[in-house]
């Protein structure tokens, strides 16, 4: 096992009565791609936020490559790469000028930071544009500027807040080509997502939902801590069927999928046999019935809904 870069110990970060971050304790070892999953407010950025020194942890401790994350702030920014959630770049300054900017901040100079600055011109499609004033470029053309402005100092860690929200699927497929060359180097990436295709691509993922880590696992993993299989109705009227069958008592919830019913309930099998012997939606035709393995959008849908019943207990 490499040794951690990242470790937490009951790190928490309240803002007055809002516990953004609940005591988060993990260790991220060194090469790691750690997706950092969770619903809108689970405190994802707020955690990263505290690793990067930038707000002040309210207790608990965290160390990065065994510097405390808020005393040693300043020794370590520049081990790690940051792309921010909001657009962190400088909007009248060209592409090449954010490079060289960057690369100054992070005291790379002289030939190194021109060596630096035609590889990332190169490596993320950039030469094109930079002459370019980045707040003329497009949103997917940004998110590679900063992520390339967050790499001119190659850092052993890189921290990406959402880096492929609203971007098409090449731009996305881009980001991630390059972040698996990074790990394939031995950098340690640190990313959260909301989409459960790049969870998947993660060899480790946390699961945060409410400041708390409920989950810490390979996606493999996480998938296997489902009870079973999950059941899919094909009904007709779908729509009708689904409305229906959210109430039924035992069905903890349901989702569409491909045209059919996927129900997340402990008790699927008795359902389906009750259901055989006495069919109570008068409306609803059953045209069949089949057993779906879970995915990760399931697992997002299981702990951030709190279906326990169907989860074994996972917590780190
Ligand atoms: P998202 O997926 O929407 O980006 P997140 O998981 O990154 O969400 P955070 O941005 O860390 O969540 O927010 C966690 C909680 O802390 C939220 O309730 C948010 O409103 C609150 N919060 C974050 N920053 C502040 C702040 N500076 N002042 C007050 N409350 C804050």
């Amino acid at each position: 096992m490499p040794e951690p870069v990242i470790v937490l110990d009951r790190l928490a970060k309240s803002f007055a009565d809002t516990h953004a971050v609940a005591g988060v304790t993990m260790a991220i070892p060194a090469g790691e791609i750690f997706g950092f999953l969770g619903a809108n407010g689970a405190g994802k950025t707020t955690t990263i936020r505290m690793l990067c020194g930038l707000t002040k942890p309210t207790s608990g401790t965290g160390f990065i490559t065994g510097h405390d994350i808020w005393k040693g702030r300043y020794a370590i920014r520049s081990r790690f790469g940051y792309v921010a959630q909001r657009f962190s770049l400088y909007p009248d300054l060209t592409v090449l000028e954010n490079l060289r900017f960057f690369g100054a901040a992070y005291q790379v100079s002289g030939k190194r930071l021109d060596d630096r600055v035609e590889t990332l011109l190169d490596q993320l499609d950039l030469r094109s544009k930079s002459r370019a004033l980045a707040g003329s470029l497009s949103g997917g053309m940004r998110q590679m500027l900063a992520l390339s402005c967050a790499l001119v100092h190659e850092p052993a860690l890189l921290f990406l807040d959402e880096p492929t929200s609203g971007l098409d699927p090449v731009h996305r497929q881009q980001i991630w080509d390059l972040l698996y060359e990074l790990s394939s180097h031995g950098t340690t990436i640190f990313v959260t997502t909301h989409y459960m295709d790049e969870a998947e691509r993660c060899t480790e993922v946390g699961f945060l939902h409410q400041g708390r880590l409920l989950a810490k696992e390979s996606p493999l993993g996480l998938k296997q801590h489902f009870k079973g299989q999950l059941l899919e109705m094909q009904v007709e009227p779908v729509m009708e069927g689904l409305v229906q069958m959210r109430g039924v008592p035992g069905i903890l919830g349901v989702a569409l999928r491909s045209g059919r019913i996927r129900i997340y309930s402990a008790e699927s099998e008795r359902l389906v046999a009750e259901w055989q012997k006495q069919w109570p939606f008068p409306g609803l035709t059953w045209l069949g019935h089949s057993w779906a393995a879970p995915d990760m959008e399931d697992v997002f849908k299981a702990y951030s809904q709190g279906y326990s019943a169907i989860l074994e207990n996972t917590a780190p």
